[in-house]
């Protein structure tokens, strides 16, 4: 692997990042604060958020088995996919590789930055080709995007396949694990100290059900996470969201719970869809969702549409003609579905 500093963009390894008020008496016991303009009122919402979440990312490192000081947190994943361009992708000039179909944010983060996106064609099971993706980078490859469970295919993917693209892979590879709570494969996260240029991302907005407080993670090397909390936004997780993921984590049992009843819902579903004669195919899944192909997908959708039921038309994506992505709901949000399948 070549080192950080190499892979890093010039102006970024050397940028100076915004000191707050807070930063700089850190450590010391302090009662009176009288140095970021807050207003002295309105308690608790008056002060500054922690900008580093160390209260948080304590309570993280227990769940998830990581050090505090190799953990990142953002505005969602959204954040821990977009940093990367902005730490280490010239404008213009560098690169990123990525598996095809998956997850829009990376290419659309790619196009925000101005960063050439190389897709590379999964085979006909969503299966990766260490080879192929090695094959699509060059010198100024940075980033190789992989996702397992990927979406929307619901598969893993083949787990010698990533390691052999870690292994010989020159830049960093992010491995967005978003969906891993759904599925019995382990985590890329306890490989962190082996690969100093693996970053893994996970999210509350799945298994932990708070997709509306926009809390997601990234797992990587100590001088990965400094780059990272050197580029963010100084207060980029707000105090509403690090009290209420505090308080989720309080109860990870509630989340086992969550993810046995979904996981036997997804068979009960994907046994129904089999049955279905305008279903041809149900995709293997190790995420909250399926993938099943439909004689007919777009009017399928839209028939559904009708019915005030919505679920994910994937018919325009490669390797995906006729697909329409579910996810798994409650029983009875999930028998509506497909009762209505089975009137069409
Ligand atoms: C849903 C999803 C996320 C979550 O994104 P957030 O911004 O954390 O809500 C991340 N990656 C993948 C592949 C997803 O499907």
């Amino acid at each position: 692997m070549i080192s950080i500093e190499q892979l890093c963009r010039k102006n970024i390894w050397s940028l100076a990042p915004y000191s707050s008020a807070r930063n700089e008496y850190a450590g010391r016991e302090a009662r009176v604060f009288l140095d970021a303009n807050e207003n002295p009122y309105n308690q608790p919402f008056n002060r500054y958020p922690d900008p580093l979440q160390l209260e948080l990312k304590e309570a993280l490192s227990k769940v998830k088995g990581v050090p505090a000081e190799n953990i990142f947190l953002g505005n969602g994943s959204d954040e821990a996919i977009d940093l990367p361009y902005r730490c280490f992708c010239e404008p213009g000039k560098d690169n990123v590789v990525a598996i095809e179909p998956t997850y829009g944010m990376y290419k659309v983060c790619a196009d925000i930055n101005d960063v050439e996106y190389r897709p590379v064609l999964l085979d006909e099971h969503y299966q990766i080709s260490a080879d192929r993706l090695l094959a699509a980078t060059d010198s100024h490859t940075k980033l190789t995007w992989l996702c397992t469970p990927n979406n929307p295919t619901g598969n893993c993917l083949n787990r010698e396949e990533v390691i052999k693209v870690i292994e010989q892979f020159e830049g960093l590879v992010i491995v967005d694990e978003a969906y891993s709570d759904f599925s019995s494969q382990p985590t890329f996260r306890a490989q962190l100290s082996k690969y100093p240029n693996l970053i893994v991302l996970n999210t509350m907005s799945k298994a932990w059900g708070c997709a509306a407080i926009r809390l997601g993670m990234a797992f990587a090397s100590e001088e990965i996470i400094q780059l990272f909390n050197k580029v963010k936004y100084p207060y980029n997780v707000n105090l509403l969201t690090q009290q209420q993921a505090l308080e989720a984590l309080k109860d990870p049992f509630e989340v086992d719970n969550w993810v046995k009843i979904l996981l036997q819902e997804r068979s009960r579903m994907i046994d129904a869809f089999a049955m279905l004669p305008i279903c041809e195919k149900v995709y293997p899944t190790d995420a909250n969702f399926f993938l099943a192909k439909m004689s007919d997908a777009p009017t399928i959708y839209n028939y559904l549409v009708d019915k005030g039921i919505i679920v994910r038309n994937r018919h325009r994506v490669q390797l995906c003609e006729n697909c329409l992505r579910i996810t798994i709901g409650t029983k009875t949000e999930n028998s509506e579905l497909i009762a209505a399948l089975r009137q069409f």
